[in-house]
């Protein structure tokens, strides 16, 4: 696998101050920039880690066309998610995953709900009482959607170029929303991108399916919990993302999680310093793109 890498320099700044169209679109065209394309091939797999603070949330522009929004940040997000999408040039999310129902995760996802087109909706089979998830469960039975609950062993699509598999939860712990994390899976030709939520390595060590994957995002925010020398030597990353908040309120990432990264060789980006990033792979290469424009909170 080519690993191609590429900053926002001062000529795309200097591009993006004289550009009148949004932001965004600008990035997005400078993705497929760095593919030496004019435009987005129809087969490419394209993953955005938005910058959205100390949280998660992942946008994915499928082969097929269709889109995968797993997580939605805290709340106040939900309008820079929704704009963001749009910008990209879609309407729908076909596929909604909550990870788990922590405010971090869930928090601006009803705003999405009730914003967006929804396809299907995933979410582990666990509960929990705070008005943000009332708030999601409502907003998805005032849609008429349901949710499907899941858990290892579940396929979300099997294209001839793309897979979605789910790999957990294999059990449910009532008594850790992390370790419910739904943890996803998708290979796109040779490349296998996981996403792990905030699951520890409790759960972790749960998996049996294969875990190998060019790309992990990196679980917990970086926390020690999540990252571990067994789940590195299982995943085996080339690269890996972190998505979290500058100077958070848990000592994020953990200086043992970046100790291990470096000890594989891991290529490691996070949102507090390179922004929103995005990976896109034609099946063989993944090219990078940071500095993208973070996700703005309302007040
Ligand atoms: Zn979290």
């Amino acid at each position: 696998m080519n690993i191609i890498k590429s900053k926002h320099n001062c000529l795309i700044k200097i591009i993006l101050s004289v550009l009148s169209c949004a932001f965004l679109l600008c990035s997005c065209s400078f993705r497929f920039n760095i593919n030496d394309s004019d435009s987005k091939s129809e087969n490419d797999l394209v993953v955005h880690y938005l910058d959205v603070g100390q949280g998660d949330s992942i946008f994915i522009e499928l082969p097929s066309s269709e889109t995968m929004l797993i997580d939605a940040g805290v709340s106040g997000l939900g309008e820079g998610i929704v704009n963001y999408i749009n910008d990209c040039g879609y309407s729908k999310i076909d596929y909604l995953v909550a990870t788990h129902p922590h405010a971090d995760h869930i928090g601006s996802m009803a705003y999405v709900v009730e914003n967006m087109h929804i396809g299907e909706i995933y979410m582990p089979k666990v509960s929990t009482t705070t008005r943000t998830y009332e708030k999601l469960l409502t907003a998805i039975s005032d849609k008429g959607l349901k949710i499907k609950s899941a858990h290892s062993g579940m396929s979300i699509a099997d294209e001839s170029d793309f897979s979605i598999d789910v790999l957990g939860p294999v059990t449910i712990d009532e008594d850790s929303l992390n370790n419910c994390s739904v943890l996803l899976k998708i290979t796109h030709k040779n490349n296998k991108f996981l996403f792990i939520g905030d699951a520890e390595k409790q759960e972790l060590g749960t998996v049996n399916a294969d875990l190998s994957a060019d790309v992990l995002k990196v679980g917990h925010h970086g926390s020690r919990t999540s990252t571990t020398e067994d789940l590195l030597e299982r995943v085996d990353p080339s690269i890996a993302v972190i998505s979290l908040g500058k100077d958070n309120d848990y000592g994020h990432p953990h200086k043992s999680t970046i100790n291990l990264l470096n000890k594989f060789n891991v290529a490691t980006y996070r949102t507090d310093e390179d922004g929103t990033i995005i990976m896109s792979s034609d099946g063989n290469n993944i090219a990078t793109l940071t500095g993208v424009k973070s996700i703005e909170r309302e007040e």
